[in-house]
């Protein structure tokens, strides 16, 4: 229960990995506030199951973060948080230049620019308190490139220059700020790609899976939302305090190569 007292804000905490993060800060007493695009039955769930992790009242963040400067306001009523994990994401594949411009504009919306409007609002009172924990969910496409995944990919580098500035603004200060880079973690995200493939190629959606997996994580392995889950833990610790402005590869080799 070391982060019993805390408020945690979760982004995209609905689904996949940003639920396996939610749950295990839940596991250490924080309070949640979860976030995502769910139907009132899975908002009740999680809601209910955060709640009964923690100990603390869990709160629904009902918002899409796609609206830029227009969440300023409901990101100031949200009050005080202590760990900030900017999780939410999407995707979309097609070459650059078939790549559909809304599509472009949407992730790098989503994926990039919301942690930069949450940051920007919640840091004031991480400063005041003299403590504070941001954690940046990229991805290894934040730190090398895929075909398809132009818009992916320049947000994700984009997140992890964030950030590094964000880690240089704020160190010695008590607050730190550091990337989560996943590989293949076997989430709804990762399961569309999977199928697609597998509609494409004319090849079974386990065969599909298989070679996913392996053209890129060497281990042969997806990470899990657990695993994911005891990084946040991890840098939530005080064997965290002096660590800030890194970018975590949790790939399988993915990234040594
Ligand atoms: P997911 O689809 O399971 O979850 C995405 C979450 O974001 C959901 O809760 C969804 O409701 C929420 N969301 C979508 N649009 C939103 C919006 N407009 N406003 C607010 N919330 C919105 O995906 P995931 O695989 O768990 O991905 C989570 C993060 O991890 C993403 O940033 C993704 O890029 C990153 N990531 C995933 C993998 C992987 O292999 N799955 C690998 C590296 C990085």
């Amino acid at each position: 229960m070391a982060l019993r007292g805390k408020t945690a804000l979760v982004t995209g905490s609905t689904s996949g990995i940003g639920l396996g993060i939610a749950r295990a800060l839940a596991d250490q007493g924080a309070r949640l506030i979860f976030n995502g695009m769910a139907t009132p039955e899975q908002e009740e769930s999680v809601r209910l199951e955060l709640t009964e992790r923690s100990g603390e009242i869990s709160l629904y963040w009902n918002e899409d973060l796609t609206r830029g400067a227009q969440l300023l306001p409901a990101l100031a009523a949200l009050g005080p948080v202590d760990v900030l994990v900017n999780n939410a994401g999407i995707q979309h594949t097609a070459p650059v230049e078939e790549f559909p411009p809304e599509r472009w504009e949407s992730i790098l919306s989503l994926n990039l620019s919301a942690a930069f409007y949450t940051i920007h609002a919640l840091l004031p009172a991480m400063n005041g308190r003299g403590w504070g924990r941001i954690i940046n969910v990229a991805s290894a496409h934040g730190l090398v490139a895929s075909v398809h995944k132009a818009a992916y990919v320049a947000a994700k580098h984009g997140l992890v220059g964030l950030t590094k500035v964000v880690a240089l603004e704020q160190a010695g200060r008590g607050v730190t700020c550091n990337s989560l880079c996943p590989g293949w973690v076997l989430t709804p995200l990762v399961q569309q790609q999977i199928e697609s493939r597998a509609a494409q190629e004319d090849i079974s959606v386990e065969q599909a899976r298989h070679d996913l997996l392996l053209e890129k994580q060497p281990s042969g392995h997806f990470t899990t939302v657990e695993q994911l889950g005891q990084w946040a833990v991890f840098l939530c610790s005080p064997a965290c305090d002096n660590v800030t402005g890194t970018s975590l590869p949790v790939d399988g080799g993915w990234t040594a190569r």
